[in-house]
């Protein structure tokens, strides 16, 4: 598909306004399930926290997302990914936005103070070329005024890849694979990554980021998915 300036990367209709990228109706159209805002697995409409966030809480406070890993969206993702097309990522980064400007409104969650996006292997980084998360967290911090820096997280450790793990071997994977460079204690901080799967690896980064005493955690993402 032809990338043209001014049409929305979905229904490749005239925008209102170009910047924005994709437009009003298909960014209204990408709602996601009534979810627990927790940990962002479906629950019974209205329940804030599910029992498995009651029993066995992550250690992040709220996780907004705009939809599951599903068409339209995943294709965009992978459009972003995989066929560099980076000129995707504001309009991607503007349905965060969209949502997380609700969440404050609704004021179910505080307004941030700084962002820290996930890093990426630095071998894949190196054949990628660029970091996909850092490329939504830089105009979300723009857009909101908030402290960001692309190396404010930094992956000290190559770790496996974690798909082909199980959920408690992936833990012990990600232990130590991190470090914080920046302040965090007392702050409202953001992690803002593409696609949150198990969230083992965004729990690793809350469980930092909480140690060094941050006063809140919030997960922002495109897609969560089960
Ligand atoms: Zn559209
Ligand atoms: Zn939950």
């Amino acid at each position: 598909m032809l990338t043209i300036p001014g049409l929305c990367w979905l229904c490749r209709l005239p925008l209102a306004c170009p910047a924005w990228g994709i437009c009003s109706r298909c960014s209204a159209a990408l709602s996601s399930p009534s979810c627990c805002e927790r940990c962002g697995l479906p629950a019974a409409r209205g329940v804030t926290q599910c029992g498995r966030c009651l029993q066995n809480p992550p250690p992040w406070d709220k996780l907004i997302f705009v939809t599951d890993y599903q068409p339209p969206l995943n294709s965009l993702i992978h459009r972003l990914k995989f066929t560099a097309t980076t000129a995707l990522a504001p309009a991607l980064a503007r349905l965060i936005l969209l949502k997380v400007i609700a969440a404050i409104r609704a004021g179910s969650v505080p307004k941030p103070e700084a962002i820290v996006s996930v890093p990426l292997h630095s071998r894949r980084a190196w054949r990628r070329g660029f970091n996909q998360s850092a490329l939504l967290a830089a105009p979300l911090a723009r857009w909101l005024q908030c402290a960001y820096q692309h190396a404010s997280v930094r992956r000290i450790r190559a770790t496996a890849t974690q798909h082909k793990l199980s959920a408690r071997r992936r833990r012990g994977n990600l232990k130590g694979a991190f470090r914080i460079e920046f302040p965090v204690a007392g702050r409202h901080i953001v992690i803002v990554d593409d696609v949150v799967t198990t969230g083992s690896t965004v729990a690793e980064i809350a469980r930092l980021l909480k140690k060094q005493g941050a006063a809140t955690i919030q997960v922002w993402c495109l897609c969560r998915t089960l």
